[in-house]
């Protein structure tokens, strides 16, 4: 094997310098990732711009790739040979803890670098730490026995398997988190690739009405939305949403709001409450906002609407996203919009974040592309 692993590293608040490292030994119960494409979100714009800590961090949380080499014990425990191409989560946990045992180890102290500083998790764990290669901006990612590893069904290619993370996030939140099924009526906010996702998994799931929310920035996506099987369009840039809801839901509101906008500010939830129909819905929000002046918590609770938090993905989420993904049922080969190498890291994270490139859904780091 080669001597050395290129990877991005990234050093300072915005900044990102390819660095090599040594091939990790790797002991009898571990394994090396060979990675493929690496997905890049809302998430790592943010991690990219405010680093929660100073250490270098190879970033990547959304990794595919290919089992390069990996020990017996590896091997038996996931039942893995070389050569097969995996979906690896970016949770690493402890699997003897009460979340663990349930399944539920994306709650996981062993994960959570929030809570623990010595804590594993793919993107988000310092390079300092032993074997080093933990992020997916990197040719190889180091795989410990409690790796969390999903099989990629034959005739899914390593870019659209980069998908796996937000449409598994898209089952999670709407269909486990939100309950929406058969006839549901959803109000999406946001076209992006999180907006995306939700629409494929809302539409498979049996919803009636589907609407997404977007600006004029977004149309090209909120096109996608359509392809994808969006009921309707609305963009709040020139229409006003809760009149586009009413209407299209005869004044009664919808089941489900999904809030993608990630960073909006209050404007979401607050169209969110008044969305809802009079009683009982759901609405799922992801926290950005560190402070809420003027909470609508009275509405909230005359309508008793129920607040999710949308957090990461089960196992079985991520099983029937590649599921979804080998049916070919939805033109998800749309939402890869965009890719780049190893050497443009930093550009990569701006296109997600809206800075660089225009149309941008989903985008792929491929590690070995741009290497010289
Ligand atoms: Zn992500
Ligand atoms: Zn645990």
């Amino acid at each position: 094997m080669a001597e050395d692993v290129l990877a991005a590293v990234r050093t300072a608040p915005g900044r990102t310098e390819v660095r090599s490292f040594a091939m990790p030994e790797v002991p009898d119960d571990g394994a090396l990732l060979k990675v493929e494409v690496a997905g890049i979100c809302g998430t790592d714009v943010k991690m990219y711009g405010k680093p929660p800590f100073d250490a270098p961090v190879i970033m990547g949380h959304e990794n595919v790739g290919t089992i390069a080499h990996a020990g017996p014990a590896f091997t038996r425990r996931h039942g893995v040979a070389e050569g097969d191409r995996v979906f690896v989560e970016h949770y690493v946990g402890c699997f003897h803890c009460e979340w663990c045992h349930a399944g539920e180890y994306r709650h996981c102290e062993n994960t959570d670098w929030r809570t623990n500083p010595d804590a594993r998790r793919y993107g988000y764990t310092s390079a300092d730490n032993p074997y080093h290669l933990w992020g997916g901006f990197a040719q190889y990612m180091y795989l410990p026995w409690n790796a969390v590893l999903h099989a990629v069904p034959d005739g899914v290619s390593a870019e659209l398997a980069g998908l796996v993370t937000p449409l598994s996030n898209g089952i999670e939140w709407a269909l486990v988190a939100a309950g929406v099924g058969y006839d549901s009526t959803v109000l999406v906010q946001g076209p992006g690739q999180q907006g995306l996702s939700q629409v494929v998994a809302c539409k498979q799931a049996g919803a009636s009405t589907i609407i997404v929310a977007g600006t004029t920035r977004d149309a090209a996506r909120l096109q996608l939305a359509k392809d994808l099987g969006a009921d309707h369009v609305v963009d709040v840039t020139v229409e006003d949403p809760l009149t586009v809801v009413r209407d299209v839901t005869r004044g009664k509101g919808v089941d489900v709001v999904l809030d993608c906008t990630a960073g909006a500010g209050t404007a979401p939830v607050l169209l969110g409450v008044d969305a809802l129909t009079r009683r009982e819905g759901v609405m799922v929000v992801q926290g950005e906002l560190a402070a809420f002046p003027d909470f609508p918590l009275k509405k909230i609770t005359e309508k008793a609407i129920t607040i999710k938090s949308a957090r990461g993905h089960s196992y079985r989420s991520c099983e029937l996203a590649l599921a979804q993904l080998a049916s070919a049922r939805f033109p998800l080969d749309r939402l890869a919009t965009h890719s780049f190498g190893l050497d443009q890291v930093d550009h990569a994270i701006r296109a997600v974040g809206g800075e660089v490139e225009e149309d941008v859904v989903h985008v792929s780091l491929l590690p070995w592309a741009g290497v010289r």
